[in-house]
């Protein structure tokens, strides 16, 4: 959509909805439809090719009016049809386009400490299943979990906030865990009377997009009867291209797995896409169901009360630009936009690689591309102040080895080549100036 038919379509949006505040009390307080209304309604797939946006906007009385309230009071949580089996619609259409079953919403930083917490209470359960007398704080006090040297932040704090020990599992030269890597601390915490009992996989780490090995964790994983959590917040749009799909091999022994389509897949802020495989571990993690929150489907098996999956009890329509964004561009148009944004990192590296004076530090797979200058971390770090300081393009470093890299992330849906290759200009000015004032 250019920004012509943008001004137009969010001016009809703004009518829609004053019309709709105009003439809410024509319309049913309550829904009257049945869970599984929408099964009819909505195809089970991500369209392959782009639909009109009249199409797309016209479903929204068609298809999603009919299972909301109108009403304006802010204090009533019940169930009501759309907003339990929309998102699960939504979400294995999403599914089907990445190769996997079944998923709920949140952000990363909240899937992998649902994950946690959820992991927490499993290990929990069937401990005192063959032991009762184990309290609950004892076996607290054992739990340790692990993740990759090169996990976001969020995974720590993930630990923090779970109150467990999360260990460091040091990566190789790839900056990618191993099995043997995990088996080794796992085999040494258990001859110390520990209890591990969670591992934190990453896919498309933040630092330098690199892969864990789940192939070879996750079925360590599964016999060692630890959750193996999948964080693959930037680099899972990407499994929706075939060629990418590789990448996912292993997911199968995973217990839960999580992306951002917010990050990469051209949905606004926020939205981020968690799937469980054993819904009953995080609903018994975390249900609570007191008088004002029951409704009659709760026990049908019909709709999936995503309440019971998170912190917060009221939520967003996240899946409602996920709808957006899939018809209007079609899983073809998607996956355009993620091989193009893929093709222009590969020709950054290019440029890169020609120029002597410039190393590339980790293998570009997706559209991330760690480089810097052969020289001192502090040549490096004066190089990215004066880029930035210029304000022409903005880079956030990372530490690999020990060394200050630069990251050149291609994410913008705006991105051309000819920007890459004005950036790239622009890099080398920068960097020659510095050069050549370096004493000889
Ligand atoms: N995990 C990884 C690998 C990330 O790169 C990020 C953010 O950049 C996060 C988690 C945190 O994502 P969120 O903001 O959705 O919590």
């Amino acid at each position: 959509m250019n920004t012509t038919e943008f001004r137009k379509r969010g001016k009809e949006m703004i009518d829609y909805v004053a019309d709709y505040i105009e003439t809410i009390e024509q319309r049913s307080v309550y829904p009257d439809v049945q869970p599984g209304y929408l099964r009819s309604l909505i195809p089970e797939e991500v369209p392959v090719e782009p639909e009109m946006y009249e199409d797309v906007v016209k479903d929204i009385e068609r298809v999603i009016m009919p299972g909301v309230t109108h009403w304006h009071s802010p204090f009533f949580y019940a169930y009501f049809p759309t907003a339990s089996s929309f998102p699960a619609m939504l979400a294995d259409m999403l599914c089907g386009a990445i190769g996997c079953i079944g998923f709920s919403w949140g952000t990363a930083s909240e899937a992998t400490l649902m994950s946690l917490l959820a992991a927490r209470s499993r290990i929990v359960r069937w401990i005192q299943a063959d032991n009762p007398d184990r309290t609950e704080s004892e076996i607290f006090s054992k739990l340790v979990a692990y993740s990759s040297d090169q996990a976001h932040s969020s995974v720590e704090r993930a630990g923090l906030i779970g109150g467990v020990t999360m260990k460091k599992v040091p990566t190789d030269e790839k900056f990618s865990v191993q099995g043997e890597a995990l088996k080794k601390m796992v085999e040494r915490d258990r001859r110390a009377g520990l209890i591990p009992f969670y591992f934190c996989a990453t896919l498309g780490t933040t630092a330098s997009c690199a892969f864990d090995n789940i192939i070879e964790l996750g079925p360590l994983c599964n016999a060692a009867k630890m959750w193996m959590h999948i964080d693959a917040a930037y680099a899972g749009s990407a499994f929706i291209c075939p060629e990418f799909r590789p990448l996912l091999n292993g997911v199968e022994f995973a217990d839960s797995f999580n992306f951002n389509a917010h990050k990469w897949l051209l949905v606004n802020f926020d939205c981020s896409v968690m799937w469980v495989k054993e819904r009953a571990d995080i609903i018994g993690a975390f249900k609570m169901d007191p008088l004002y929150l029951k409704h009659d489907h709760q026990e049908s098996g019909l709709v999936t009360d995503y309440r019971h999956w998170q912190i917060p009890l009221g939520r967003r329509f996240r899946s409602l630009k996920l709808w957006f964004v899939f018809r209007l561009y079609g899983l073809r148009g998607l996956q355009d936009h993620i091989r193009k944004q893929v093709l222009l990192a590969k020709e950054f590296e290019k440029m890169v690689r020609d120029d002597q004076r410039f190393e590339i530090c980790a293998e570009v797979i997706l559209g991330l591309v760690c480089f810097r200058l052969k020289g001192s971390n502090e040549l490096n770090e004066t190089l990215l102040k004066r880029i930035n300081s210029t304000r022409k393009i903005h880079m956030v470093p990372c530490q690999l080895s020990g060394k200050f890299v630069l990251r050149f992330a291609v994410c913008a849906r705006t991105t051309e080549l000819h920007h890459v290759r004005e950036s790239w200009a622009h890099i080398t000015d920068l960097a020659s100036e510095l050069l050549q004032e370096l004493p000889h």
